[in-house]
């Protein structure tokens, strides 16, 4: 038993000092360029705004890493501490031998217990380092109000959710893993369109783009590159954040294109074209339904790993837990997984930043030429104080973005 408890330990410890290395090497690489930017960064910004960008990198990859290991120690502790089976066997009392929403409250209860620690963190990064650097819209009662409803939401939705999958799981038996999935795979699908319908506009105003210029130009350009988009919408997204944004969500006849307000306030309507240029790029690529169909099969793996995990003898008892007891299985392995998944984030990136090249080297086709969507890349990286010269390793490992330096290179010589 002793033994699953240090390879837990180490597998975690492993994934810290990887993180924290990979953060040291970013930062030195930050600093060494932070008195004179390399020529293609000096072409993007100016110095006032690049000395900004470097200072408010250094600052959020320090806050980072102090989180990084807080979150860590935590894990620890409650993992190894024996908190989590003293809350299930209070749970547990409160149903019969056959019961399994106890067992869904259990999870809910344990997630929950498990997010408090970190809220001073969240408190501090929005109210003072976002703060500092001009990028905080939010107030504290929104942050309060925002962390209520998200956790409202989790039980509303959360706990109906895992007690179906705790009695798919006593109802269909040996092969209990498959039609979790299916369940689970199914809930994706359907929250994929439900999101931004029921979901966001709780947190959100989302109002359709108002008739006008910048509204022809975009449905003009949906309808040249065989988009034909039936709205497109806006987000408040200045209500918490200066950071701006523009996304794709959903599929085939749900799909819909969202604009953060502050994007539009930022960049001029051909640059705002581009994006949304980028954006249906994703769309004719068959990006999604291909994002969609990995993570069904990561999801997919990952069930048939909880079930061989709640079948041995072993991985239950280590953590306290009784064996056999599928709820526990769930928990220890949505709190480890982690560790592991970890080390696969790079192959996801990679894959991630080929269709981004895709997506930048349509919106340059449909623009007919490079220039609006580089100079809509130049404006996010200002306006956002991007980070333009990541340690190749960091970026590497981390990024689903390629650079801008990247980026740019790539839409003017392919
Ligand atoms: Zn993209």
């Amino acid at each position: 038993m002793v033994s699953v408890l240090w390879i837990a330990a180490a597998l975690m410890a492993l994934r810290l000092v990887a993180d924290l290395v990979l953060s040291a090497l970013n930062r030195a690489e930050v600093r060494r360029h932070a008195g004179e930017p390399p020529a293609a960064v000096a072409a993007i910004m100016d110095r006032p705004t690049y000395g900004k960008a470097v200072a408010y990198t250094l600052e959020k990859s320090r806050f980072g890493m102090l989180t990084e290991i807080f979150d860590t120690l935590v894990l620890a502790m409650v993992l190894f501490g024996g908190v989590l089976p003293a809350l299930f066997d209070i749970a547990a009392g409160w149903g019969g031998p056959d019961s399994t929403w106890n067992h869904a409250l259990f999870i809910l209860l344990a997630a929950v217990l498990l997010s408090i620690p970190a809220l001073p963190f969240e408190w501090w990064e929005q109210f003072r380092l976002e703060q500092k650097f001009g990028f905080n819209k939010s107030t504290p009662g929104l942050w309060v109000m925002d962390k209520v409803k998200g956790a409202l939401l989790m039980f509303a939705i959360g706990f109906p959710l895992l007690w179906v999958l705790l009695s798919v799981v006593a109802w269909t038996g040996a092969n209990w893993w498959i039609w979790g999935f299916v369940l689970m795979f199914g809930f994706q699908l359907l929250m994929l369109i439900l999101y931004p319908k029921v979901i966001l506009p709780l947190f959100n105003k989302l109002t359709p783009l108002p008739e006008g210029d910048l509204r022809t130009r975009l449905l003009a350009l949906g309808d040249r590159t065989g988009f034909q988009a039936k709205t497109i919408e806006v987000i408040d997204g200045s209500k918490r954040s200066g950071h701006s944004n523009a996304y794709f969500t959903g599929f085939g006849r749900f799909r819909r294109i969202v604009l953060f307000d502050t994007l539009i306030a930022q960049l001029t309507a051909e640059e705002l074209e581009a994006v949304l240029a980028h954006e249906i790029g994703h769309y004719r690529r068959g990006h999604i339904p291909k994002m969609i169909a990995m993570s069904a099969v990561m999801m997919l793996a990952g069930f048939a790993a909880i079930a061989w995990l709640a079948r041995s003898p072993w991985f239950n008892p280590a953590f306290g837990f009784p064996p056999g007891q599928i709820a526990p299985s769930f928990l220890l392995f949505g709190l480890l997984s982690g560790a592991i998944t970890f080390w696969f984030g790079p192959l996801g990136n990679l894959l991630s930043r080929k269709y981004e090249y895709e997506a930048d080297a349509f919106a340059r086709d449909a623009m007919g030429g490079p220039a609006a969507m580089i100079g809509a890349l130049r404006k996010l990286a200002q306006k956002n104080l991007t980070n333009l010269t990541p340690h190749r390793w960091f970026s590497g490992f981390y990024y689903s973005h390629p650079t801008l330096v990247e980026r740019e290179a790539a839409l003017v010589q392919s």
